[in-house]
C-alpha cells in the first residue's frame, strides 16, 4: 500500500480545498408557467420543454373519464 511520505500541511490542505467548493445552481424562468426551472430540463411544475408539452403531469390526468 502507498504510503504519505510527510505530512501534509495545513497550508498545503487548503491549498487543495480552495478549489472544491460547489457551485450555485443557476435556474432558467420556464416560458410556458414562469416557474423556475433547471436550464436544458423539462419544467417540473408544467411539464414543457422548449413551448411544448412533453410529460404530462398526474395533475392533468381526468381518473373518472376511465371509470365511466
Ligand atoms: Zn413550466
Amino acid at each position: 500500500m502507498a504510503v504519505p511520505k510527510s505530512k501534509i500541511t495545513r497550508s498545503k490542505r487548503g491549498m487543495r480545498r480552495a478549489h472544491l467548493a460547489l457551485a450555485g445552481a443557476n435556474p432558467n424562468e420556464c416560458t410556458n408557467c414562469g416557474e423556475l426551472k433547471r436550464p436544458h430540463h423539462v419544467c417540473p411544475s408544467c411539464g414543457h420543454y422548449a413551448d411544448r408539452e412533453v410529460v404530462v403531469l398526474i395533475d392533468d390526468i381526468d381518473l373518472d373519464e376511465d371509470a365511466a
